[in-house]
């Protein structure tokens, strides 16, 4: 679903990705971890075409992103295809960015309504099965500021399912939340997975990424230091790098 190949991304001139390739297959559950700084949420913005990389291809379900320009001056070429792959692959922010001034229902139904021009009715009706689904279908009327940071974070994830995306991708969606709040989120995200859902999530929740994922990726200093299944990455790491960050963590 998503590829990534040689990606690089420099901030000025800091350069932040030197060479990164990560493949989602549909079902993929990728996680990324790694210390402060190391790259994790640049690597998820890249994909998501939030931020502009100087090198290296995206394909998205086969198909590569057009650039035009080179180097600090490439930019995606064509506006529609930005549009399709951000609608494609719904974004879960560590600060749940729900619009406080509507109600969790609206927060869920904004985007499908507005953006892909669906019939209110229909979306109605499917925003208030994934707010089920996440489990708080009881809040629909309420606002945000009146829900615990658990429960927020879920209607941000069902307002991201509600998109019906190719992908989720997770940016440290449990670090801002207390941990018997993050186990509510935690469940959420397992289901998810268990649905064959294809997700990359950056975390630093090593339990979560343990549990959830299909292939687990170390990022040091804007480059993979290790990858792999997560019973080899956590049982047998084998770069020292990974066993520091590891012992620091766990
Ligand atoms: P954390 O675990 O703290 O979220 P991270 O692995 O997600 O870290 P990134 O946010 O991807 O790290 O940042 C990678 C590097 O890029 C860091 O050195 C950071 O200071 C730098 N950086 C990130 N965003 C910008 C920006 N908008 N302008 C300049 N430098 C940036
Ligand atoms: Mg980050």
């Amino acid at each position: 679903v998503i590829e990534i190949r040689n990606l690089h991304k420099a901030y000025g001139t800091l350069e932040v990705i030197k060479g990164v390739d990560i493949m989602a297959r549909k079902g993929d559950v990728i996680s990324l971890i790694g210390s402060s700084g190391s790259g994790k949420s640049t690597i998820l913005r890249c994909a998501n075409l939030l931020e502009e990389s100087q090198q290296g291809e995206i394909l998205f379900k086969g198909e590569p992103v057009r650039w035009k320009g080179t180097g600090l001056n490439r930019h995606p070429a064509d506006p529609k295809q930005v549009l399709r792959i951000r609608t494609n692959f719904s974004m879960v922010f560590q600060q749940f960015n729900l619009w406080a001034h509507m109600t969790i229902l609206q927060n869920v139904m904004e985007a499908p309504v507005t953006v892909l021009g669906r019939d209110r009715a229909e979306v109605e009706k499917s925003a208030r099965a994934y707010l089920d689904k996440v489990g708080i279908g009881d809040k629909c009327d309420v606002y945000p500021a009146q829900l615990s940071g658990g429960q927020q974070q879920r209607a941000a994830i069902a307002r991201a399912l509600a998109m019906e995306p190719e992908a989720l991708l997770f940016d440290e969606p449990t670090s801002a939340l207390d941990p018997e709040l993050e186990q509510e989120v935690v469940k959420v995200i397992r289901d998810l997975a268990a649905e064959g859902r294809t997700m990359m999530i950056v975390t630093h929740d090593m339990k979560m990424a343990a549990d959830v994922s299909s292939h687990v990726v170390f990022l040091h200093e804007g480059l993979i230091e290790e990858q792999g299944p997560p019973e080899t990455l956590f049982g047998a790491p084998t770069s020292e790098r990974l066993r520091q960050f590891l012992s620091s963590t766990m």
